[in-house]
């Protein structure tokens, strides 16, 4: 089975991870810092906060920004629940914005249509999600613009994106955003296992999003309420969580990192060679802004069923069959039961369900062989035809 995506492991990484499990410090030593400033370095933003899953940082970020009860809480159906969930966390209500058709991204054209709607009706969003799906970065001087004249707040989900740039700038440096959250999951572009990583520009966001990731417990003096008690001493002084990353990630993280450009660059390789090879066959290749230099975690086809004797789902099962791992980013939220509970229908975001009917994910990981990706046509050949 050729998988849709998986890690790369060397000697190198594992001696990192070792030479930390020898050390003195398995948590809240000095890796977790190192780990931050290398990533925060690498993108161009001022602070970097490790946690344990991007989920997590979702919803620091989340609380950080104020989100509460009776806020709004947008983002795009195309994405994994995570997305809309950091939102529910925080007692908030979640609303979607449909698609670009070319971008599979939040159109910004959407958006600034429901904006409209809702300043009317009163009910703005305080907190924006912008997914950058497969690496691609969404329009985010658009969505910028429209966060200034409508007064939201921004989280660029960049899961995919570690990497990728856009306008010639890493993804990351939160130019037109408030905060950017990176995954390290294993299918993901670099690997710390499981975890993820919040970044800022602003001083008062990460003071709180530190707080927010270790119980709400400071032993910064300036933010206590009265003077230390002595050495000892730390507050709670916000309600907070333990979603800090381990020093063991941090390391398999920092180790990753020196490989971050070869792996994205690889991608892009195995990418245009796709998009040669896959011309001839019935389906959409991904289009690419020229804006944006995709993170490529995932490639995309859309299948042109006009043009195809089989249904999504049989031409899915007939690859899987053929030993293809492949995979479909993503079921649109608004469909997931817990989200039809909260009242979404089918129909409500069309250009999402349009693309769910007709996506999948074909094997790309950067590790993957010029043998392997002709396997991978060869199959999509004979299936498809
Ligand atoms: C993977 C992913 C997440 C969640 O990442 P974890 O590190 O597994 O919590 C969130 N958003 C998107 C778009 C993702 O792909």
């Amino acid at each position: 089975m050729i998988p849709y995506g998986r890690q790369d492991i060397i000697q190198a990484d594992i001696d990192a991870v070792v030479e930390v499990l020898q050390s003195d410090f398995l948590t809240q030593g000095p890796m977790v810092p190192r780990f931050e400033e290398a990533v925060s370095a690498k993108v161009g933003a001022k602070h970097a906060l490790a946690v344990n899953s991007a989920t997590s940082a979702l919803h620091i970020a989340c609380m950080a920004l104020g989100l509460e009860q009776g806020d709004w809480l947008w983002t795009t159906p195309v994405t994994f629940v995570a997305s809309a969930n950091c939102g529910l966390y925080c007692g908030a209500r979640i609303d979607f914005v449909d698609i670009d058709p070319r971008t599979y991204n939040l159109c910004p054209l959407a958006l600034e249509e429901k904006l409209i709607a809702a300043e009317r009706a009163g009910i703005l969003p305080k907190v924006l999600v912008a997914v950058h799906l497969s690496g691609q970065s969404c329009d985010m001087q658009a969505i910028y613009a429209l966060s200034q004249r409508y007064g939201f707040k921004i989280i660029e989900d960049a899961s995919h994106a570690i990497g990728g740039k856009y306008q010639g700038e890493y993804i990351g440096n939160c130019r037109f955003s408030d905060i950017t959250i990176f995954s390290f999951h294993p299918v993901k572009i670099i690997t710390t296992a499981e975890g993820g990583m919040a970044l800022t520009n602003s001083d008062q966001l990460a003071k709180k999003m530190n707080l927010h990731r270790s119980h709400g417990i400071t032993r910064d003096q300036s933010l206590m309420t009265h003077p230390s008690d002595g050495p000892w001493y730390y507050q709670q002084v916000e309600l907070g969580y333990n979603y800090r990353m381990t020093e063991l990630q941090a390391a398999l993280g920092m180790s990753q990192l020196t490989r971050l450009d070869r792996f994205v660059a690889r991608r892009h390789e195995l990418a245009k060679r796709y998009d040669e090879l896959l011309t001839d066959l019935p389906v959409t290749t991904p289009w690419q802004h020229p804006d944006s230099y995709s993170g490529l975690h995932l490639y995309v086809i859309r299948l042109q069923l006009e043009m195809i004797n089989q249904t999504h789902r049989q031409v899915f099962e007939a690859l899987h069959a053929a030993g293809l791992g492949v995979n479909l980013h993503y079921i649109p939220v608004h469909t997931q039961p817990y989200y039809q509970r909260m009242g979404f229908n089918a129909g409500d975001f069309p250009e999402a369900e349009r693309y769910y009917a007709e996506a999948i994910s074909i094997p790309l990981f950067h590790s993957m062989t010029d043998v392997q990706q002709e396997e991978v046509i060869q199959i999509l050949d004979k299936v498809l035809s």
